[in-house]
């Protein structure tokens, strides 16, 4: 049975009964739906701000476990660092000293990327920061391994360079040592044979037998081999490439053609006694951009340092060339 509900009315002074008019009953229903209404979002925001949702918690939980992998990932962008520095200190400091280049300037190998701002995409998040520091991070390594494998490469091209070059030049005596019967002249101011008057000679004299073998003294192109050159008689040149010539004179025969391609060692030719020459022996050039160089020099190839200072010495005693 439904409750009857009385108010005290004062002007008559009896108790009334209250009257439940449609409209009253519906405001009431609704005061009373909305009442709940706003406990509820009350109570939802209170447990929000407190209290997280599985959903919430899983998030956390997973940019708590990128924050961890980040900072792993830190460490071992330390650890390659330090190879690299390593690698980039080897290089500057070995590899490029041997084949006489500049070490590479420290602001090429530790260029970043520059311009406009290529870390945007990672701005407005709580860990910005980090991640603009590890994508930075790995941008300066990769270009720092990029800059390393370039100057490798560049080393790859200068040692297949200087190989050539060491096979190229002349480094050895173009006649064998057993083969001498004693060093005729030398390099510098000697008397002339023909002429008895004091005269430069800008080669070396090899006395020896005639047909003695003679040895192309590096690696090289015969660029003559005939008797036209004054006073050389039956000649031979080699062009030895980085601006060396050799000139072998006063050979009996060849062993070459013009446009041959010779190693260092190869029998060219032998001694003779043709053109301008009084006795058997090899007149010997060597030539570094047109200017005729001492071919003492030339001999670190072979020689032991006993050897070696002898053949100084019996080159600057002889006072006479052979020319
Ligand atoms: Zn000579």
């Amino acid at each position: 049975m439904a409750k009857v509900k009385y108010y005290y009315d004062p002007k008559t002074l009896s108790y009334r009964k209250i009257e439940k008019t449609p409209a009253y009953r519906l405001r009431r229903s609704l005061i009373y739906v909305a009442s709940i209404f706003l406990t509820s979002f009350f109570m939802y925001l209170l447990a929000d701000s407190f209290i997280d949702s599985p959903k919430e918690k899983g998030l956390r939980r997973e940019v708590e476990n990128m924050k961890i992998q980040y900072s792993i990932l830190n460490e071992r962008f330390d650890q390659l660092s330090i190879v690299v520095d390593d690698i980039q200190e080897r290089d500057d400091n070995i590899y490029r000293v041997i084949f006489e280049a500049e070490p590479i300037p420290s602001s090429v190998r530790e260029a970043g990327y520059g311009g406009v701002n290529r870390y945007q995409k990672f701005e407005g998040y709580d860990n910005s920061e980090l991640i603009k520091k590890t994508a930075s991070r790995l941008d300066r390594l990769t270009k720092q391994v990029y800059v390393q494998s370039k100057s490798f490469d560049e080393i790859v091209e200068m040692a297949k360079d200087k190989s050539e070059f060491l096979e190229s030049i002349p480094a050895i005596q173009p006649v064998a040592n057993k083969d001498l019967k004693r060093m005729a002249s030398g390099y510098g101011w000697r008397t002339d044979p023909f002429t008895k008057t004091r005269k430069f000679h800008h080669g070396m004299d090899f006395s020896a037998q005639i047909g003695t073998p003679i040895y192309a003294t590096g690696d090289g192109e015969v660029i003559r081999a005939d008797s036209r050159a004054s006073g050389f008689g039956r000649h031979i040149r080699i062009d030895h490439g980085y601006g060396y010539v050799t000139i072998y004179a006063h050979l009996n025969e060849y062993n070459v053609r013009v446009g041959q391609k010779v190693s260092r060692g190869d029998l060219i030719g032998f001694v003779g006694n043709t053109g301008r020459s009084r006795g058997p022996h090899l007149h010997y050039e060597v030539h570094l951009n047109g200017e005729r160089l001492n071919p003492v020099n030339f001999y670190y190839g072979e020689l032991t340092a006993e050897e070696f200072s002898r053949l100084i010495e019996l080159a600057s005693q002889t006072n006479q060339s052979f020319d």
